[in-house]
């Protein structure tokens, strides 16, 4: 019998347990299911998970001679099991991705296995450690990072798997009564923004190795300029990890090793690892608080009067707050399905504390336009900035973007970059960004706020938070 792998997030033929499995089980069946899941996530993650997908079916042909993935349309709990029953298997192997949809799905998927006497296998690989095997001295969950990542460093991530073999015997059975879809035919999935293609990097696992290795050779100037959108500092590895086209284990190892023989680069790795971690802890709270997407892990903040249809929050979305670094961000998120870090918690605090709009309007708006989109890293950061997580920074915390601007964009090329009209900017980027955008935004050159507005934002936040915790 074939051995089937469910593929949900795990586009990659190394330190794949699940695909080890599968091909463990017989010859491989590889089948990735364009579901309710897939279609009510973000446009920009869609298309950058329809790249993931495309990338590893070339590989796999390459590997099997000719055989790719069957990619289906429908509910998985109900295609796989008549499927499996069909074809005499009794195992179907799948990466966990553990969010509470995933976990509804898998749940549906045990039920409709089990009269057949089938069962659901899950593997790890998505994670560094199991976010089960690091627990506080009472068995509870972290909620502060510190000591997670203490406790991950001290047990150490799992070792990766071995790679898949070179040669890989594909499944060859006709799949009667299924109508596989055709790989650019699959068009809900295409369905992004014209600009992300003109901006994307490379996808796929070989693209995501070597990015990781050109990040290693330079992660020495990783710690002094990780905090500045104008430099390309960072690794670059988050739409990477979002479609699992690497896995964090092999980054781990990899950069581990490298710390080792280029001591010279062991504190700007041991730094970036510390990001990594971040990385964990986000998954370890969203199984603490499954409903971390939604509702406020302190649940006192939601008494907060958030203002859930202020206008302002159009002007948000379109980038026209008139504060240069929010808009530069927003544009390049727009554009590139990518911010900066520290542009994001700046963009994030602009949202949630000048602007008092609730935080999810601004989750649900970066989940849309992120190639980078991690429902566990979205969710944990917008709820820190708004200060309602459980690792929230203080409500007083209110990023002042003139100053960051200074700090992070000291040269203000990052903001040029983006803004047609900042500065007398002329950059071809901040032209696509007026080519790109619906006729009904487009207002010509960007252009600033008033500079009152700054503090004005400020003290209504300070006093509308003042009252609350005196509430
Ligand atoms: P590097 O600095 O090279 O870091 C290496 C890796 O560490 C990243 O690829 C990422 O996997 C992890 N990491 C780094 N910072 C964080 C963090 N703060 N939280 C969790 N993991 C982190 N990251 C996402 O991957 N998806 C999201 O949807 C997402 N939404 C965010 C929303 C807000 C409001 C904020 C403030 C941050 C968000 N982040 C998100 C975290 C962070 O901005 C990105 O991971 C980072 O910018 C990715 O760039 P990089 O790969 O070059 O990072």
């Amino acid at each position: 019998a074939p051995g089937i792998l469910w593929l949900t997030r795990d586009f990659r033929l190394h330190d794949n347990p699940a695909l080890q499995a599968a091909i463990a089980d017989g010859p491989l069946l590889p089948v990735f299911i364009i579901d309710r899941l897939t279609m009510t996530q973000g446009a920009a993650s869609r298309w950058r998970l329809m790249r993931a997908l495309q990338s590893l079916d070339a590989t796999l042909r390459q590997r099997t001679g000719g055989k790719g993935i069957t990619i289906l349309r429908g509910e998985a709990d109900e295609i796989l099991p008549p499927l499996m029953k069909r074809l005499g298997v009794r195992r179907l192997h799948q990466s966990d991705w553990p969010t509470s949809e995933m976990r509804t799905l898998q749940g549906r998927m045990r039920a409709a296995l089990r009269p057949a006497g089938a069962e659901l296998v899950l593997h790890p690989g998505h994670l560094l450690v199991h976010p089960r095997a690091i627990r506080t001295g009472n068995g509870g969950a972290y909620r502060v990072y510190s000591p997670f990542a203490r406790a991950v460093r001290q047990l150490g991530p799992d070792r990766p798997a071995a790679d898949a073999p070179r040669r890989i015997t594909a499944c060859t059975e006709p799949l009667q009564g299924l109508d596989p879809l055709k790989l650019d035919l699959a068009p809900d999935l295409h369905r992004g923004r014209a600009a992300l293609e003109q901006f994307a990097p490379p996808a796929g696992e070989g693209a995501a190795l070597a990015r990781l290795d050109d990040f290693l050779d330079r992660a020495s100037a990783y710690p002094g300029g990780r905090d500045r959108p104008d430099l390309d500092a960072t690794s670059g590895l988050s739409d990477h990890l979002a479609v699992g086209e690497i896995s964090p284990r092999v980054v781990w190892a990899r950069a581990m090793l490298r710390a080792e023989v280029s001591p010279e680069h062991a504190a700007g790795i041991g730094k970036f690892l510390s990001e990594v971690i971040w990385r964990d802890f986000s998954w370890h709270l969203l199984i603490e608080f499954p409903q971390m997407p939604v509702a406020c892990c302190r649940p006192e903040w939601e008494g907060f009067p958030w203002r859930k249809d202020a206008p302002e929050l159009i002007g948000w979305q379109r980038a026209e707050t008139g504060v240069a670094l929010v808009d530069a961000g927003l544009r390049q998120m727009w554009l590139t399905g990518r911010m900066h870090n520290r542009v994001r918690m700046v963009v994030a605090s602009w949202l949630t504390k000048h602007l008092l709009i609730d935080w999810r309007a601004g989750l649900a708006h970066f989940a849309d336009c992120l190639t980078d989109w991690d429902p566990a890293a979205n969710a944990m950061n917008w709820q820190w900035v708004a200060g309602c997580g459980p690792n929230a920074a203080p409500y007083f915390r209110i990023f002042n973007p003139e100053r960051r601007a200074e700090q992070y964009d000291p040269q203000g090329d990052y903001r040029r970059r983006w803004l047609a009209g900042f500065d007398g900017a002329s950059c071809p980027e901040a032209e696509v960004w007026l080519q790109s955008i619906p006729p009904a935004w487009n207002r010509g050159p960007w252009l600033p706020g008033p500079p009152s507005m700054l503090a004005k934002g400020r003290n209504a936040a300070l006093a509308a938070l003042a009252q609350f915790r005196a509430t």
